[in-house]
């Protein structure tokens, strides 16, 4: 089984140290490490249209066609980060 990262998408294999860091140093299985440090979002402060706008760039940076790079941040609002976020907003 394949898991992503409810932040930004990426699959966790794809991640050079398998996965963000807990406060406590084990790794976390909901976050990549790109996005999550020390049991915190590296960018705290981020929105889901930053993070959709940074990965685009990333994507295409790695050769992926930009209508395809457009599809696959699409989901994103979807991931737990986002959703929690904008639980909290709401609220
Ligand atoms: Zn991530």
């Amino acid at each position: 089984m394949q898991t992503y990262c409810q932040s930004c998408s990426l699959p966790m294999d794809k991640d050079p140290l398998n996965g963000g860091s807990e406060k406590d140093g084990s790794r976390s299985e909901t976050y990549c490490s790109y996005c999550f440090e020390d049991g915190e979002f590296i960018s705290p402060d981020m929105t889901v249209k930053d993070m959709q706008a940074l990965c685009m760039e990333k994507v295409q940076e790695r050769g992926v066609p930009k209508p395809l790079a457009w599809l696959m941040t699409r989901t994103m609002p979807k991931l737990q980060r986002w959703r929690e976020l904008k639980e909290k907003q709401q609220s």
